[in-house]
């Protein structure tokens, strides 16, 4: 028997419309996920696919609404019996942060693995198709029960809190930031303390780049306006002295990552009332603390969260 895996489609690059044979200047989430499936006759070879458009957009649009309504969908389709797995399709610019916020919000054992494309479905060579293949493949088997949200992309299965886009057009371009160890040691899904069950939005939280001369007010207007701001600081998670005085005088959680893209920021480094993101990068630092802002404003609460996720 084939195993029960439901496709949930969001639109990307995997479901791209363009001039035949062109691999840019296409219309990201435009093809419905039937076309996905129907074009991909090796899917039925190895499960039992059930398809649903859960939105068909182009990934710089998701919202946290619609993370919420993801894994709502999620949650109650795991309860049936039948159901194995679950495969997301999604565009690869926000692919990261959907996958890290469904790794801490949905409640199942059963696989979910997140994948999409670089190529459009109408290009000359598509890799949207041999994704959706693997992803299918890596939801259909037992063995990757109980490992919390998996990325598939270009033959690679990394997990959701390892998983980053780290080129702006290479066909491997989502893959790990080399922190796959430290993810498997970090609670997720039905282990997490995050219920998004009753919510319909997320809290606010705003994500600023630090670089030389960078205006401090910029991180006041944002902390003015928003749950709480996360800073893409520079090195190892360090700023000018000019936006430490504001930093220090937020009334909101700050929460301190890094613009290298690699390794750790500490919270003996912290100056006064920051969270340290440690190996998180910004913008799934802000995931992170959207989900922490749902039970707790205190600052010993969130790097608490922080070090557990
Ligand atoms: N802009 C596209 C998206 O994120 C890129 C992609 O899917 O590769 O939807």
């Amino acid at each position: 028997m084939r195993p029960r895996i439901v496709i949930l489609a969001t639109g990307g690059t995997i479901a791209g419309l363009g001039q035949p044979g062109k691999d840019t200047g296409y219309q990201s989430g435009s093809l419905p996920v039937e076309a996905l499936t129907k074009g991909n006759p090796k899917l039925a070879e190895v499960a039992d696919i059930r398809a649903e458009q859960v939105c068909n957009l182009n990934s710089d649009d998701i919202t946290s609404e619609i993370w919420i309504e993801l894994a709502n969908r999620i949650n109650a389709l795991a309860e049936e019996p039948d159901t194995a797995g679950f495969v997301v399709t999604h565009g690869t610019d926000t692919l990261e942060e959907t996958a890290y916020f469904l790794n801490l919000a949905v409640k199942t054992e059963k696989p979910v693995v997140v994948t999409g494309a670089m190529r459009p479905a109408t290009a000359d060579a598509p890799d949207g198709p041999a994704n959706l293949l693997k992803a299918v493949e890596v939801a259909s088997s037992a063995a990757n029960r109980g490992k919390g949200v998996l990325v598939a992309f270009a033959g690679a299965v990394v997990p959701a809190r390892a998983a980053v886009k780290r080129h702006t057009a290479a066909l491997d371009a989502v893959a790990s930031d080399g922190t796959e160890a430290l993810a498997a040691t970090r609670l997720h899904t039905s282990g997490t303390e995050f219920d998004i069950s009753g919510l319909k939005t997320l809290p606010k939280v705003s994500v600023l780049y630090f670089a030389t001369d960078a205006d401090p007010a910029l991180a006041k207007y944002a902390a003015d306006r928003s749950d709480g701001i996360v800073i893409a600081g520079a090195g190892a998670g360090e700023f000018s002295i000019a936006w430490r005085n504001v930093i220090e005088k937020c009334k909101v959680p700050v929460v301190v990552s890094s613009r290298t893209g690699c390794g750790p920021v500490l919270q003996e480094t912290m100056c006064h009332g920051a969270i340290a993101a440690g190996t998180l990068q910004p913008a799934k630092a802000a995931v992170l603390l959207r989900l922490a802002l749902t039970r707790t404003r205190d600052t010993k609460e969130i790097i608490r969260i922080f070090n557990t996720y």
